[in-house]
């Protein structure tokens, strides 16, 4: 599969001492399979969607095989996000793009389960309204960018601009073609001039899944929020957003951006899958707790003083 046909782009760090050793598979242990390199989309690889199995599990048996992983690479990113925030040097900027009822929602939750809301935002890119089409496509999503220190969620983005756009033909097709590479030279300002990490993740699911999940939400009175009658208007349009998808994989899928197509028909191995990618990558930024600002001896002196003072009254 083109998918899995060269090395990592990214280092991966080492976390496999903290990734449990599950026992019952003779082939390569899940704990050692390496969704970053195994889902990453190389620069320039036509992607054929259908080619690639929704409901992969890459070795797992269950939900609950996978709970030890889970939990340590949500506590991972939890600690890696702290770092960062405490850093302020470098952010993290994860997008989030599929189908409706993709997951979008979920993997958000999950994603931030560990961290700060301090140092994390989620934005959510909705149809553009009349000022926002008085501009540039990016004119709404450059202000929502990470600065330093920072983990920012786009759930759908930009690409929209290259999805919706290109399959319900809100703009002709000499303006949204131009667009991948106005994306590339976006991201690539990111990632150079403000040492921004860009992750992208394509969820993705199948029709029969998806119609699945829109059961769900019509016979739960909890779930029957979620559904928009655009839901199914859009399903009809499924094959044109598969080709609108695979071009996107194929000319913005880059070094400084890659994107990383995640089997989410099982909810759990999707989140599991993005928190292991997100969790390395972080990792293999070797960030540090910067310096304090205050000379700590001057400062520990006045602590003492503090704490006679406090004994004697
Ligand atoms: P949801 O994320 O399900 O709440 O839906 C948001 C809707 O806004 C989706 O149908 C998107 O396709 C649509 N949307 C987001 N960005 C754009 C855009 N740039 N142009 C047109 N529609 C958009
Ligand atoms: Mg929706």
């Amino acid at each position: 599969m083109t998918l899995y046909q060269t090395e990592p782009r990214i280092a991966a760090g080492d976390v496999s001492n903290t990734e449990p050793n599950l026992p019952g598979k003779l082939e390569a242990k899940p704990s050692q399979t390496d969704f970053l390199t195994k889902f990453m989309v190389e620069p320039g690889a036509r992607v054929v969607l259908d080619d690639i199995d929704p409901g992969c599990c890459a070795g797992y048996e269950s939900c609950e095989r996978a709970q030890t992983a889970m939990k340590s690479y949500a506590e991972k990113i939890g600690r890696l996000q702290y770092l960062m925030h405490a850093e302020n040097k470098r952010s993290l900027l994860i997008v989030l793009q599929g189908m409706d009822a993709a997951g979008k929602d979920g993997v958000v939750r999950h994603i931030v389960t560990n961290m700060n809301p301090a140092g994390c935002r989620i934005v959510n890119f909705k149809q553009p309204t009349p000022v926002d089409l008085g501009h540039d496509f990016l004119w709404r999503v450059h202000p929502h960018v990470p600065s330093k220190g920072e983990v920012i969620i786009f759930n759908r983005s930009h690409y929209e601009d290259v999805l919706v756009v290109r399959v319900h033909q809100l703009a002709p097709v000499h303006v949204w073609f131009k667009r991948y590479e106005l994306i590339n030279s976006f991201e690539k300002l990111l990632v150079a001039d403000n040492d921004t990490t860009v992750l992208k993740f394509l969820l993705h699911i199948s029709k029969e899944e998806q119609l699945a999940r829109f059961k769900r939400r019509l016979e739960d009175p909890a779930r029957r929020w979620k559904i928009s009658e655009a839901d199914y208007r859009e399903r009809e349009h499924w094959d044109s957003y598969v080709d609108a998808f695979e071009e996107m994989l194929h000319r913005t899928s880059t070094i400084h951006a890659p994107w990383f197509v995640i089997p989410s028909d099982q909810k759990w191995f999707r989140d599991l899958a993005i928190a292991q990618i997100i969790s390395r990558t972080l990792e293999a930024l070797d960030m540090r707790l910067p310096q304090p600002a205050v000379d700590i001896t001057h400062i520990r002196r006045r602590y003492h003083a503090a704490e006679i003072t406090a004994k004697a009254s």
